[in-house]
C-alpha cells in the first residue's frame, strides 16, 4: 500500500515538473513575442523628499501586458527571462523606452532610476551602448541612475567597480538596491563608486513596530554609514505615516513607497496610498 502511494506521489511530482518545464518554454516563447510586439509597459514610481514630498526622480519598473493574463509584474517573469537570457533584450527595451519617456515628460530636475541585471556587466559594450541610448533618446547622463543589487557587485567586484567608475566619469550615477538583504558587509560599500544606497523594504516594514529593535538598529547603521561615505540613502517600501516619520527622525531624507506614490504608467494621475 505504501508502495502504491509512493508511486502515485512520484507520478504527481513528475507531472508537475513536466508542467513547469512546459510553462517555462511557453513563457520564453511568449517573452520573445512580447518584445517584438511591444507588450511591455514601463511604470514609474516617484522617489520623494520625505519632509516636503517633492519628487526627486522616478524608478522605472517593468510590467508586461500579457495577451491572456493581463498586466503582470516582474515577479512572474523575470526569473524565466534571466534563465533564458531574454533579460538583456528586455532591459534594453526598457532603457530605450523609459529614457525616451523621461526625456520627454519629466521636468529637467528629475532623474530616472533603472534596474539592471548583473548579466550586462559581462558585456564590453555596456557603457557605450548605455551612452548611445541616452544620446538617441535625449536624456542627459547626469539624470540617469542605474540600480544594481548586492549580488551583482559580488559576482565580479573588480569588473563592476571599473564599470561603475566609467559610468560615473560620464555622469551616470549608481544605486545599490535592496541593501541589507545580501551578504556584503557595510564596510564593503565604500569600495564602489555609489551615489545612492536603497534601504530594503523588509527593514522599513518593521520600523517602529513592537519588537522591531533590530530593524531600527540596521536602518540606523545604514544611515550612519551612508552619511560617513557621502552616499545618499533612499528608503524603499514606505507604506505608513509612522514609517515615514520614523525615517525622518532617524535622518533619512528620501524614500519611496505606496504611501508616497504607487508605480504607474506615464500619463496616469499619480496615486498615493
Ligand atoms: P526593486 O528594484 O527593489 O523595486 C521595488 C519593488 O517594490 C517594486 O516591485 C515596487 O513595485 C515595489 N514597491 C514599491 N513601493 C512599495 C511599497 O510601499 N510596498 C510594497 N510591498 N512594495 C513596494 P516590482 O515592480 O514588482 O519589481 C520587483 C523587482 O523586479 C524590482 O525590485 C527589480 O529588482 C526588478 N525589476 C523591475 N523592473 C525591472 C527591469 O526593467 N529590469 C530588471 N532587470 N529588473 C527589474
Ligand atoms: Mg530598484
Ligand atoms: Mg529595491
Ligand atoms: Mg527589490
Amino acid at each position: 500500500r505504501a508502495k502504491a502511494l509512493g508511486r502515485k506521489r512520484f507520478e504527481l511530482f513528475d507531472a508537475s515538473l513536466q508542467k513547469r518545464a512546459v510553462d517555462v518554454l511557453t513563457m520564453e516563447r511568449e517573452l520573445r513575442i512580447a518584445l517584438h510586439e511591444n507588450q511591455f509597459v514601463p511604470h514609474f514610481q516617484p522617489i520623494v523628499r520625505l519632509d516636503t514630498n517633492q519628487v526627486q526622480g522616478y524608478e522605472a519598473l517593468i510590467r508586461w501586458n500579457h495577451p491572456e493574463r493581463g498586466l503582470i509584474g516582474p515577479g512572474e517573469f523575470l526569473q524565466v527571462a534571466e534563465e533564458s537570457s531574454n533579460i538583456e533584450a528586455i532591459d534594453w527595451w526598457m532603457f530605450e523606452h523609459s529614457s525616451a519617456l523621461a526625456a520627454r515628460h519629466f521636468s529637467d530636475d528629475r532623474y530616472l532610476a533603472l534596474n539592471v541585471s548583473a548579466l550586462h556587466f559581462r558585456r564590453e559594450d555596456f557603457c557605450g551602448r548605455l551612452l548611445d541610448t541616452l544620446r538617441r533618446t535625449g536624456l542627459p547622463p547626469s539624470r540617469l541612475v542605474i540600480e544594481v543589487t548586492e549580488g551583482s557587485l559580488l559576482d565580479d567586484p573588480e569588473g563592476v567597480r571599473d564599470i561603475l567608475a566609467t559610468l560615473r566619469r560620464d555622469g551616470i550615477g549608481a544605486a545599490l538596491d535592496d541593501f541589507g538583504t545580501g551578504y556584503s558587509s557595510l564596510s564593503y560599500l565604500h569600495t564602489f563608486p555609489l551615489r545612492v544606497v536603497k534601504i530594503d523594504r523588509s527593514f522599513v516594514a518593521r520600523l517602529g513596530e513592537p519588537g522591531s529593535g533590530n530593524s531600527d538598529a540596521v536602518v540606523g547603521s545604514i544611515l550612519a554609514l551612508a552619511s560617513a561615505l557621502g552616499v545618499e540613502p533612499v528608503a524603499e517600501g514606505i507604506e505608513t505615516e509612522a514609517q515615514r516619520d520614523r525615517l525622518l527622525a532617524m535622518g533619512c531624507r528620501f524614500g519611496q513607497g505606496y504611501l508616497l506614490g504607487r508605480p504607474a504608467p506615464l500619463g496616469d494621475p499619480p496615486t498615493a496610498g
